[in-house]
């Protein structure tokens, strides 16, 4: 059986549970203990492993990272040693594989998050046939998991999970028990007995752009510069009907680089991203270059990953979703290792490719052009909310909310 999905699914976990649960020996090898082996040790490995395991039987044998080992034979260097080795290695594997009668009580649980390039001999028919996908948990698991890692923590009584579980989509198992122990380990050092929702939401953002730079020291034009970047972020979604609200503007820098930023959270679990969603998040990028451009009239390095983010959907929606008319519903691109970051290729004719990318740069640019509008009508509160920001430099969804529906010309409620 062949377990397949991203990194910090649990894969492992699923392997070791099934051992657990079926009171048998579980015998486990990684395929990382492959990488540098002498030529022939890894087919001995593979050998020893199998004669351990038939000795034992019922048992069961969880081969880690198969890909490793399992490779297409014809896909060249990279994972193992040599080509020599590698191939040694996943012949010895199917001739076990195939050494077993069925009766024997071994069963073979592998796990991958490559599946795309595991050779043809491993999926065939009597070897792992079986395909398990182990994906990233949706909303509802994302609170269950949790609530797991956080038995055995203190937690206080204003945890809202479900909160924690909407500003987290994309999170794999790992990265959740990561956010609990971040938690407890900032409670720890705030001298407190028990994790509180403030802990919790620290945690996530650390995990998001890292850890608070308390010493890093920024020009006050930097930091003027920052607010009104962030504020045009927010207010650019605010004011469309397809954004995630705001939850939170803050201007502290993390250790990942990022001088500020603008969390939205939806409001339930999305799974389905429409045209029109897509089209006002690419806009939303665009909000805190297009804010400098109406405030200052020049323009910083600031917007470098809402560049990058903005390029890739707009890319994506072109390329893969068949959101342009240009190109309606032909298939552009193709995502290479879906586990694994989802890098992708063309599968197009220069000729096309060139036009894909006037596509997606008419889709950057009318948008830039939407959020430059949208902050010019807005510009009185731009000019507000960014004072806020300044001054408080942490501002909630709500914060923002209040002094964005507030009638102009009325002086800002500081409390
Ligand atoms: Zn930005």
């Amino acid at each position: 059986m062949l377990l397949v999905g991203p990194p910090g699914t649990g894969k492992t976990l699923i392997a070791k549970a099934v051992a657990g649960e079926s009171k048998v020996p579980f015998f486990s090898i990684s395929g990382s203990e492959f990488v540098e082996m002498f030529v022939g040790m890894g087919a001995a490995r593979v050998r020893d492993l199998f004669k351990q395991a038939q000795e034992k039987a019922p048992c069961i044998v969880f081969i880690d990272e198969i890909d490793t080992i399992g490779k297409s034979r014809n896909s060249g260097g990279g994972g193992m040693g040599s080509n020599d080795e590698r191939e040694q290695t996943l012949n010895q594997l199917l001739t076990e594989m195939d050494g077993f009668a069925a009766d024997k009580g071994v069963v073979i649980l592998a796990a991958t998050n490559r599946p795309e390039t595991l050779d043809k001999a491993l999926l065939r028919p009597g070897r792992f046939d079986r395909r398990v996908p182990v994906e990233l948990p949706d909303l509802r698991g994302r609170e269950a998991i949790l609530r797991v890692h956080s038995k055995n923590v203190k937690m206080g009584d204003d945890i809202d999970f479900n909160a924690i579980a909407r500003a987290t989509p994309g999170a794999s198992g790992a990265d959740l028990a990561n956010i609990i122990n971040e938690a407890a380990l900032r409670a720890v050092r705030e001298g407190r007995k028990v994790v509180l929702q403030s802990d919790l939401e620290e945690s996530v953002e650390v995990v998001i752009a890292g850890y608070q730079r308390k010493n890093a020291v920024l020009s006050m034009k930097d930091k003027l510069t920052v607010s009104y970047h962030e504020i045009g972020h927010a207010l650019v979604a605010a004011k469309q009907s397809h954004s995630a609200p705001v939850h939170k503007i803050t201007i502290i820098p993390r250790t990942s680089g990022a001088l500020g930023y603008t969390m939205q959270i939806e409001e339930g679990e999305q799974v389905l991203m429409s045209k029109e969603q897509g089209i006002d998040k690419i806009a939303v990028f665009m909000g805190g270059r297009a804010a400098e451009e109406i405030i200052f009239g020049s323009i910083t390095s600031g917007a470098s990953n809402d560049i990058e983010q903005a390029t890739k959907l707009a890319r994506a929606m072109v390329t893969r979703y068949g959101m342009s008319e240009e190109f309606d519903m032909m298939g552009l691109e193709t995502v290479n290792n879906p586990y694994l970051g989802g890098d992708t290729s063309l599968t197009v004719s220069a000729v096309t490719a060139a036009k894909i990318d006037e596509v997606v740069l008419g889709i950057i640019k009318s948008t830039h052009k939407r959020a430059l509008e949208i902050l010019e009508e807005n510009k009185a509160k731009l000019h507000e909310l960014a004072k806020f920001l300044l001054e408080k430099e942490t501002i909630t969804g709500e914060e923002f909310m209040s002094i964005l529906e507030k009638p102009l010309d009325t002086p800002v409620d500081e409390a």
